[in-house]
């Protein structure tokens, strides 16, 4: 059953876990992410990025995610724009169905360019008042990840950009959005850290700063593979050419959700996993032509994957406490206000 990331990460928050964000291309990775989600009895976010849209000429990726929660309704399933970047992006996911959107104005339109400030507020509230008039979410983004992914995003080593803790106050109050995107040096893609993360490369400090600041906004971490080695080894095992690299460690995401970070964004990992099956049965077998018998075992790697992330993340067994609430409600909700962030509230919540 479809609901909207704002309930299901207030739920988070109740609960103290945090839910991961899963991309998704394809019918197979669809199919991982929502039998890893009844397995393990999880609520689940699906998101799709421009790059994922383009790929799949949007139609089919929608009704790819309309079938998920056909076929899968007991599980509470957030469909989720991954990085719009711009306010019609973001409309044009809402027209379609999605029940929260990204609007990252922390780079300009062509999705490359560090934006400013200023712009940053301009579209984000742009896109909150659009959003919220229909109950739809609204994350945004402070500061900027490293890296480049499908095309999106800044460049560098994820430290060149990052968040401000009092600019995140100022943006979350100008804005009134509902989960905030932090970069604290993470980047997209495979290769974010050339060594395991330390405390001087993976800001986990400035992270809880932010949370003490603001107790009641649910925080994001993009980039945030843990890039394993096992992965990175069977790629390489069957003929792949990858570079040693690290990722974000399971227990710094965990430290992050005890303190306030609720969406946890997840691809790289699900990539590599797919890539290692896929490669290893071509190895094993270079007689098969049929695209299942690769397809198959890449889809269970995927699960596997997945559904170890919604155990860490502690989101599994949390998908029967709520029942979705109806759009007329999250609509309500904002218009009254008792859904606005509550930035200066300490633990009010
Ligand atoms: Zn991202």
């Amino acid at each position: 059953m479809l609901v909207s990331m704002r309930q299901g990460l207030d739920e988070a928050s109740k609960g103290g876990y945090g839910v991961g964000a899963f991309n998704v291309n394809n019918m197979e990775q669809i199919q991982s992410i929502m039998e890893a989600a009844r397995e393990t009895k999880s609520p689940v976010i699906v998101q799709a990025s421009r790059g994922a849209r383009s790929y799949s000429q949007d139609r089919f990726l929608y009704h790819l995610m309309v079938a998920a929660t056909e076929l899968y309704p007991e599980i509470p399933t957030v469909l989720h724009l991954d990085h719009g970047n711009s306010p019609a992006t973001c409309k044009s996911a809402i027209e379609m169905g999605f029940t929260s959107v990204m609007m990252d104005g922390s780079l300009m339109e062509d999705g490359k360019t560090p934006s400013s400030f200023e712009h940053n507020v301009a579209v984000t509230r742009e896109v909150v008042e659009m959003a919220h008039a229909k109950g739809v979410t609204v994350e945004g983004e402070i500061g900027c990840l490293g890296g480049i992914e499908d095309g999106h995003g800044a460049g560098g080593d994820g430290l060149e950009h990052l968040t401000d803790p009092d600019q995140a106050v100022e943006f979350v109050e100008k804005t009134g959005l509902d989960a905030l995107a932090i970069a604290i040096g993470t980047s997209h893609g495979a290769y974010k850290f050339s060594k395991a993360p330390t405390g001087e490369t993976l800001k986990m400090d400035t992270l809880i700063e932010i949370h003490r600041r603001l107790p009641n906004v649910h925080l994001v971490m993009h980039g945030s593979s843990s890039v394993p080695k096992d992965l990175q080894d069977i790629i390489n095992q069957y003929g792949g050419k990858l570079k040693p690299t690290w990722g974000v460690p399971v227990e710094e995401i965990q430290l992050g959700i005890r303190n306030g970070v609720r969406k946890i964004n997840v691809d790289t990992d699900n990539r590599l996993a797919i890539t290692g099956a896929i490669r290893k049965v071509l190895f094993e077998s270079p007689e098969k032509f049929d695209p299942r018998d690769y397809m198959k075992p890449a889809r269970d790697a995927m699960k596997k994957v997945v559904a170890e992330r919604m155990t860490e993340f502690g989101q599994a067994g949390h998908g029967k406490d709520y029942a979705p609430l109806p759009i007329s409600e999250m609509i309500k909700g904002y218009a009254n206000g008792s859904l606005d962030p509550r930035p200066s509230m300490a633990g009010a919540r």
